[in-house]
């Protein structure tokens, strides 16, 4: 495929709320914190943005409350360059939020709070059909309810467009969904959940992969962070290591790798190498601060070494 590919990410919008405190707060305890922010999240709209900032004419389907983190959330996905014809502003439900704490160890306490997210329906991805057609890929997550997610395979299915599930956070799968699925790409902590296998090493992450792969999805990607990701495609089994960077805040490092995976696929880029680059994204996401922040553009990839970038 030549030219600018066109993503269609049928996915979650979210504003993330954060601060820092000195430590978590425990049951009934009140933190001073600071540093209060809000950015703009949601898996859907992470995966979007890192597609976008990479040259894919992505089309967002999903929805916001009629608020002001609703409002800016669709400003925020438009400054992208992120069409937003089919994000619906619904009402009388709010915005989805995240409320993130992070403490000075760096380690976080998150709570979600779904909102519009969650009041996508079918009937509204029927009106967005439109948008499926000549499309290279879609790309769904775990944040809209299953059956919007299901139903989005239905019609991808329909218009013969391949079907990416990033299946965070993880719930079990329909059947028809996994078998409807060309990349299933999970997490580690997620690849334990649906395939039932522990993973200690890559050799079990690989376990994990097969096993998925056996219920129906065309290939299997596992993420393991550091350690980089298993592949369980047609061509056999892959293991490729992650690119040895000091990493400062891994929010949306799988997010990065969707992003970039998906516009190098829908180019035409082979598996192997499309893999590549979503590990060069990630690794450059991970050594910046933020999630949609911290996503690459094209021109930071290009011949940039990835382990000093
Ligand atoms: P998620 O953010 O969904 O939990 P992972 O933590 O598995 O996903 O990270 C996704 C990808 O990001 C990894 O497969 C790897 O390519 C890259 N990555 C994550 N953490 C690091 C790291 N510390 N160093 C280099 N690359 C990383």
């Amino acid at each position: 495929m030549t030219g600018v590919p066109r993503i269609v990410v049928v996915g979650s919008v979210n504003a993330d709320l954060m601060l820092r405190c000195p430590h978590l707060p425990g049951r009934g305890e009140t933190v001073v914190g600071s540093d209060f922010v809000v950015t703009p999240g949601g898996k859907g709209a992470n995966q979007a943005v890192a597609a976008a900032r990479l040259g894919a004419d992505v089309r967002f389907v999903g929805s916001v409350g009629d608020d002001a983190f609703g409002r800016s959330a669709r400003a925020a996905l438009e400054a992208e360059g992120v069409d937003t014809t089919h994000l619906a502003t619904l009402g009388n439900v709010p915005t989805g939020v995240a409320l993130v704490m992070v403490d000075d160890a760096g380690d976080n306490m998150i709570a979600v709070a779904a909102g519009a997210n969650h009041h996508l329906d079918a009937a509204r991805l029927d009106a967005a059909q439109s948008v499926f057609e000549g499309a290279a890929l879609v790309v769904c997550q775990l944040e809209l309810p299953l059956s919007v997610v299901a139903h989005a395979g239905v019609l991808a299915q329909r218009h013969g467009v391949p079907l990416l599930l990033n299946p965070a956070p993880a719930a079990a799968l329909p059947e028809s969904l996994v078998r409807s699925l060309a990349y299933l790409v999970p997490n580690e902590g997620e690849a334990v959940l649906l395939s039932g296998v522990a993973i200690n090493d890559v050799a079990s992450a690989q376990a994990a992969a097969v096993r998925l792969r056996a219920t129906g999805a065309a290939c299997v990607i596992v993420t393991l962070g550091a350690r980089g990701v298993v592949c369980a495609s047609d061509a056999g089994e892959a293991a490729s290591p992650a690119l040895p960077v000091a990493a400062i805040d891994t929010t949306g490092a799988g997010d990065a790798f969707v992003g970039a995976f998906a516009v190098a696929r829908s180019r035409g880029q082979p598996l192997p190498e499309s893999i590549a680059f979503a590990q060069r994204a990630a690794a450059w996401s991970v050594q910046r601060r933020g999630a949609q922040a911290a996503m690459p553009y094209a021109d930071d990839l290009d011949g940039a070494d990835p382990h000093s970038a």
